[in-house]
């Protein structure tokens, strides 16, 4: 017999599940329906994520940050360790602790919340009387009627045309978080942010990173002169980064990975990995969606076409996440999750593109809201900048970090902020000041005037914001 649902969700990501959580919330009856198993076959929610994005990843990178800390960094504070190694696969099975305390917080929340469970594959069956039809395929089977679908079902690694990821020599973000061993040599084609982010785990742990980038300028869609200075601090890591290049035959065998590129002027070159992580970009999914069986319509790139509210063709019918156009990011997904549960719940729902951080969790951290000055110039806006160093920060010189800076932009006329710029410590915490301010349409003069806590990297988005009308007080 169907089960009779107002809303069921496909895919418990931070777009499915959150959005599940949230019509539940709002006391409508909802089922979520999730594939990702566990490697004992259980399941699995959060989906990319937390599996095989952002919560590994950051797992991850805190381990071989600490490495890198004890290894570089903490003779100078007096500390002197008399060995050191890294254990690889307990820093795997940290990682794999976390993501399970996750998985299960989730299934915890859907329990909380009285949101009905469903571990398999959602596919549409057919539009019926009531709404539509959907089965659930798996250990399992079901059937479940919902008036509203919410379709969360994620994205998936980009694949080099002809060259498969194998996992075990060719990685995707799934094998690249999951080595348990450090390769002596790795190769990463792609100097975006999952690129950057494994490329710099892998690195800390002790591998020889080279990165591979076709675009001929770093980090195109971060401010020039903020990825100028990543770049240079990145290359006095040692993380090699080659762009402009354009890729030919990748060949896998026993002995690793070999890579045939023509570099920057044009010349043949031939590298050999032990390991090769492939960071293209992500597809989005609709594997199994069996979209074709109500008629869903997907744009020419194939996500699912959808219109500002997240509204598809069909109707009440939804999709958010990273299935949807936009930046693949999970806040992104949560957001949108949030706004198509209230709407379907007759309220109002709201996503603000304009002031959505990005992130990239390097050392030092880099992250943004708002314009960048290049776009400012390309739209003819009047604006003036102030940057801050943290080598002039009280907080960084203390905490041995004092490399990058924050910078702010500021229309020219109104002082209202428009883009905050950071690289430099903790630029991932320090940038939701900035997202509050341009929330609340702040003025540069706002962030000036706010008394900020003494010593604390925060000093540093306030002088920035002083610098804009050049006063900064302590540079
Ligand atoms: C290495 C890496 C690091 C990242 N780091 C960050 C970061 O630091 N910050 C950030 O904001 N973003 C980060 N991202 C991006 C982030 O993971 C995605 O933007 C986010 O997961 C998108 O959420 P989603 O809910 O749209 O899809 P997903 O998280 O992909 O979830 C989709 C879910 O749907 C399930 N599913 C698909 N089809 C079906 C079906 N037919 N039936 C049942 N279930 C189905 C999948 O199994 C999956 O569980 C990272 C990504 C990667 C790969």
């Amino acid at each position: 017999m169907a089960k009779n649902f107002d809303v069921v969700v496909i895919g418990a990501g931070p777009g499915g599940y959150i959005a599940a959580i949230r019509a539940a919330q709002l006391g409508m009856s909802v089922a979520c329906i999730d594939e990702w198993s566990n490697d004992k076959g259980g399941p699995a929610p959060g989906g990319t994520c937390t599996n095989v994005g952002c919560i590994p990843s950051k797992a991850l990178l805190q381990s071989s940050e600490h490495y890198e800390h004890a290894g570089h960094e903490f003779a100078e504070h007096g500390i002197n360790l008399k060995s050191l190694s890294l254990d690889v696969k307990q820093m795997i099975k940290r990682k794999e602790t976390i993501i399970k305390q996750n998985n299960d917080g989730i299934l915890y929340l859907f329990k909380k919340n009285k949101v009905s469970f469903f571990h398999g594959r959602g596919a549409f069956a057919k539009a019926a009387q009531e709404g539509y039809e959907i089965t659930v395929s798996g250990a399992k089977p079901e059937t479940l009627v919902a008036k509203h679908v919410v379709l969360a079902t994620g994205s998936n690694p980009r694949a080099l045309p002809g060259v498969d990821f194998d996992e075990k020599n060719i990685l995707s973000n799934t094998g690249a978080l999951a080595l348990t061993q450090t390769p002596k040599t790795l190769g990463v084609i792609g100097a975006g942010v999952i690129g950057l982010e494994l490329g710099s785990v892998w690195r800390r742990a002790g591998a020889e990173v080279t990165v591979l980038e076709a675009l001929p300028g770093f980090l195109a869609a971060v401010d020039t002169q903020i990825a100028a200075e990543a770049q240079k601090l990145f290359a006095k890591q040692n993380l090699a980064i080659h762009l402009g290049v354009k890729i030919g035959a990748v060949k896998s065998d026993k002995t690793g990975v070999t890579v045939e590129y023509s570099d920057s002027k044009g010349e043949s070159q031939k590298a050999v990995f032990d390991k090769l992580i492939v960071s293209i970009g992500r597809v989005p999914n609709t594997t199994g969606l069996q979209a074709e069986a109500v008629g869903l319509k997907l744009d020419e790139r194939g996500f699912i076409a959808v219109d500002d509210e997240c509204k598809t063709n069909l109707p009440n019918v939804w999709a958010v996440g990273d299935v949807v156009r936009g930046p693949m990011l999970a806040h992104k997904a949560e957001e949108e999750a949030v706004a198509v549960a209230e709407r379907i719940a007759g309220k109002y729902g709201h996503v603000n593109f304009n002031t959505i951080p990005w992130v990239i969790y390097t050392s030092p951290e880099i992250a943004w809201v708002g314009k960048t000055e290049q776009q400012l110039k390309a739209d003819g806006v009047a604006y003036r900048a102030g940057t801050f160093p943290f080598l002039a920060n009280g907080r960084a010189r203390a905490l041995g970090n004092t490399a990058g800076m924050v910078k702010f932009l500021a229309d020219a006329k109104t002082d209202e902020i428009l883009g905050v710029h950071i690289v430099g410590p903790m630029a991932s915490e320090l940038i939701a000041e900035a997202v509050v301010a341009m929330e609340f349409r702040a003025s540069s003069e706002d962030i000036a005037r706010i008394c900020h806590a003494h010593p604390s990297l925060s000093e540093a988005t306030k002088e920035a914001a002083l610098a804009v009308d050049k006063r900064a007080l302590n540079f």
